[in-house]
Parts: C-alpha cells; sequence; structure tokens
C-alpha cells in the first residue's frame, strides 16, 4: 500500500462497536477472562492487554502506523523522544559497555550519552558524522549500539547512511537512527540497512506541538545480527527477571519486545492513551504536511542564501550545500523545514530572533507554527564551548522550523527582522 493510505489505515479496521475513529482506550488496566487467561497473558503464551504501562489498545495503532510508514517489523512508544532513546541504548548496553554516538545530536541526547548514562557505567565515544571513517578506531568488544540522526538538529547534517551501515555490519553491531528532523517521509532509515530507528513523536507526527510522545521502532530479521551474537549476550540468555525467557529464541520482534517487558516494566515511561491518540490524528497528515514544511523550507533557505547580512545557510536542498549530493541520494523527495543560518555575532543572531513576529521564538521543531531558535542560548545552552563546536553550533548560528504558513509572509517577517 502507498504512504498515504497507510498514514490513515495501518493499525486499525474498527472496534466492536464498528467505529470510524479510532477510540481512546483510557483505562489503567484490563479484565482478564479468567486466572488462567491472566497467566497466559503473564507468560506470554498468549498475547493480550494487561496493564497500560506495557500495551493499550490506542497506543497500540500509533505503534503499529508509525512502524508500517517506517517499513519496520513493530515498535512500542513511549513517554518522550528521550525515553525513546534511552530505552534503545539501556536495551542494549550495562555498566563496562560502550556506545558510539554522532557528535551532531540534539542537546539532549549530548547531555544524556555524555553525562547521564556516564554514572550507570556506559561510557561514550562520539565521532563525526561527516567522517565515519572514525567509527573503525572507536570499536571494540564492548560496543553495543551505533547513535546517529539521519538530518542532525540543529547543526542540519546529512549522515552518509551506506558508509555508516557498512561498518557496523561488519562488527555486527546495531545501528540506531532519530529520525525526528526528517520522519518517515522522507527517510526510511530501516531500508537503507539501520536496525532500530528512534522518534521524538512531540515534533512533525502531532505537527502541531500539542503532546511530548517518543517511538522506537525496529527492522524485519534483527534477530539475525541479534542470536548467537556475544556483544548481546542478554538477549541470548535467560532472562531470570522473566522466569528464564530467552528473547532471540521468540518470533516477534525482539528489540522493541524486551523494551517493553523488562524497560517499560521497570522504567515505565509509557505513553498516555490520550497522546497516542493524538500522533495518530497527525500520523494521517503527516506525507501531505511534510512535502510543503520542505517546499516553504526551500524557498526561505533560497531567499536566506541571497541576504547580505547571512554568511551561511544550512540546508541540505540548496545546490550549494556541502550536504547536497548525500541529500539527493537519501532523502530526494524533500530535506524536511529545519535549516540553519549564520550571522556575524551573538547579539545579531538574538536581536534578529527578538524581531520577527510571525516565528515565534520557542524551544520546538516540527510545528504548523514557523519558529525561530537561538540554540547557543537555548536548546544547546548547557554544552561547553568545546562541544558547542563539536556539535556544530556558532554563537551566531539561527535555526528556523518552517511551518505552514504562507512562505512568503514568512520571508515578510525575516526580511522585517534582518532589517
Ligand atoms: C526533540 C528531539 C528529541 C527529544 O524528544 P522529546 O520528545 O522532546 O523528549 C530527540 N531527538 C531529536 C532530533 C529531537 O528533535
Amino acid at each position: 500500500m502507498h504512504e498515504q493510505t497507510l498514514a490513515i489505515h495501518a493499525g486499525y479496521e474498527k472496534d466492536a462497536q464498528g467505529t470510524m475513529a479510532v477510540p481512546i482506550y483510557q483505562t489503567t488496566a484490563y479484565e482478564f477472562r479468567d486466572t488462567e487467561h491472566a497467566a497466559n497473558l503473564f507468560e506470554l503464551k498468549e498475547l493480550g492487554n494487561i496493564y497500560t504501562r506495557l500495551m493499550n489498545p490506542t497506543t497500540d495503532v500509533f505503534e503499529k502506523r508509525f512502524a508500517a510508514l517506517e517499513q519496520g517489523a513493530g515498535g512500542v512508544g513511549t513517554a518522550s523522544g528521550m525515553s525513546a532513546i534511552f530505552y534503545a541504548i539501556a536495551n542494549v548496553a550495562e555498566a563496562g559497555d560502550n556506545i558510539i554516538v554522532a557528535k551532531q545530536v540534539y542537546g539532549g541526547t549530548t547531555t544524556l550519552t555524555g553525562h547521564t548514562i556516564k554514572r550507570f557505567g556506559i561510557e561514550t565515544r562520539y565521532f563525526d558524522v561527516n567522517n565515519p571513517s572514525e567509527l573503525e578506531s572507536l570499536i571494540d568488544e564492548k560496543t553495543k549500539i551505533i547513535l546517529f540522526e539521519s538530518i542532525t538538529n540543529p547543526s542540519i547534517d546529512v549522515a552518509d547512511f551506506d558508509a555508516i551501515v557498512a561498518i557496523a555490519n561488519q562488527h555486527n553491531i546495531i545501528t540506531c537512527v532519530d529520525n525526528t528532523v526528517a520522519t518517515p517521509i522522507f527517510c526510511k532509515p530501516l531500508t537503507l540497512g539501520c536496525d532500530v530507528v528512534v522518534h521524538s513523536a512531540s515534533k512533525y507526527t502531532t505537527g502541531q506541538g500539542l503532546a511530548i510522545g517518543g517511538i522506537v521502532v525496529e527492522r524485519e530479521g534483527l534477530v539475525e545480527k541479534i542470536k548467537n551474537n556475544p556483544r548481546y549476550a542478554h538477549f541470548n540468555e535467560p532472562d531470570e527477571s522473566y522466569h528464564g525467557l530467552i528473547y532471540s529464541n521468540l518470533p516477534l520482534p525482539l528489540f522493541t519486545l524486551r523494551i517493553r517487558l523488562a524497560l517499560l516494566r521497570d522504567l515505565g515511561a509509557a505513553p498516555s492513551p490520550f497522546n497516542s491518540w493524538l500522533y495518530i490524528q497527525g500520523l494521517e497528515t503527516l506525507p501531505l504536511r511534510m512535502k510543503q514544511h520542505a517546499n516553504s523550507a526551500l524557498t526561505i533557505a533560497t531567499y536566506l542564501e541571497n541576504h547580505p547580512k547571512v554568511k551561511k545557510v544550512n540546508y541540505p536542498g540548496l545546490v550549494s550545500n556541502a550536504n547536497y549530493t548525500l541529500a539527493q541520494k537519501y532523502f530526494p523527495k524533500g530535506q524536511s523545514g529545519l535549516l540553519s543560518f549564520e550571522v556575524e555575532t551573538l547579539e545579531e543572531a538574538r536581536a534578529i530572533a527578538d524581531g520577527t513576529k510571525i516565528f515565534k521564538v520557542v524551544v520546538n521543531i516540527g510545528d504548523s507554527k514557523s519558529i525561530i531558535t537561538h540554540p547557543a542560548s537555548t536548546t544547546h545552552q548547557q554544552l561547553s564551548n568545546q562541544e558547542l563546536i563539536d556539535a556544530g553550533i556558532p554563537a551566531g548560528l539561527i535555526r528556523l522550523s518552517v511551518g505552514l504558513e504562507d512562505p512568503e509572509d514568512l520571508i515578510a517577517d525575516l526580511e522585517k527582522a534582518l532589517g
């Protein structure tokens, strides 16, 4: 089926009432037929609803629909993008292990990997997403996952999937892509050989800045990489917390299932059914919206490129962009609605952000309403000077999340602010 049809129908037929719109199953728990049914569910002899921390019928539609758009085997929804990223890491790494993360990632991912998980005994090694050959010297037998963003936020770099996947596969390491900015409409990392995709559903998924959420999706056949792979021993050995269950023996998408059974069970960052319902509404129009976001972003990037006050524009859809060729290869249908541009000084950047009216000063992206952000004083404020340079964020960098307003009005707004 085509993408726009999946966006509207995947994961839902009808419920017992024949309800046309997906209902919100606003419930904490579910009644079992009898104690035998309950025991079967807990033992995984039968699959079904137990408790909303683990699964919920509304969330189930969101997970199935998102996984269908990513062409994945299955997904698990989470309470935020950050919990999705943390669970993807915690699903494979423990104290004494290391993970490899691109330097150019979302600010929260930098602090999570550089500080918080360090306190759990997990080491993070960083590579330059523009130079994947650095990976070779960072990998050892304790490396559990390679994490990067398809289109990076906010430096707007483009990952060379083929180069990264080739090295990861040579060493049998799981690759995990944060696909929040590109969305499955412009990029399907699982079809490019990546193993796991994570998203912040807080952005383009509702498309209106309505709810915080996340999702982890895995590819078909990931079991082959995990089965008998010494890197992933805990998928191949009995899980004592689950009566000796061996995940790699299950005929199910095992990566996301383990997140559900072990990490949602014990750590509990589950999405609320109401939020899952909002994501479902958003997904219905995601393909249509993304086309408009990308068209408007390209128009604005072209305008900015010709403005005398602008030193540099980062938008991979511009022919002048260093990532243009990679972007045409991996995102031929569009390069999303995020761009950044550089002016001379921090003060000038702030004055421009304060001077716009339609573009709001907000730390978010992927909204129908256009957003202007000064990363050095907001999203990336907790980064040291060196971390800022590594993440490709000069003091005069401004990020735009181009919304769905008329692009002519947006350009007029920027024109006034740029002076
Ligand atoms: C926003 C964002 C996150 C974090 O997601 P939350 O839903 O805010 O927790 C992670 N990665 C990227 C690329 C993001 O833009």
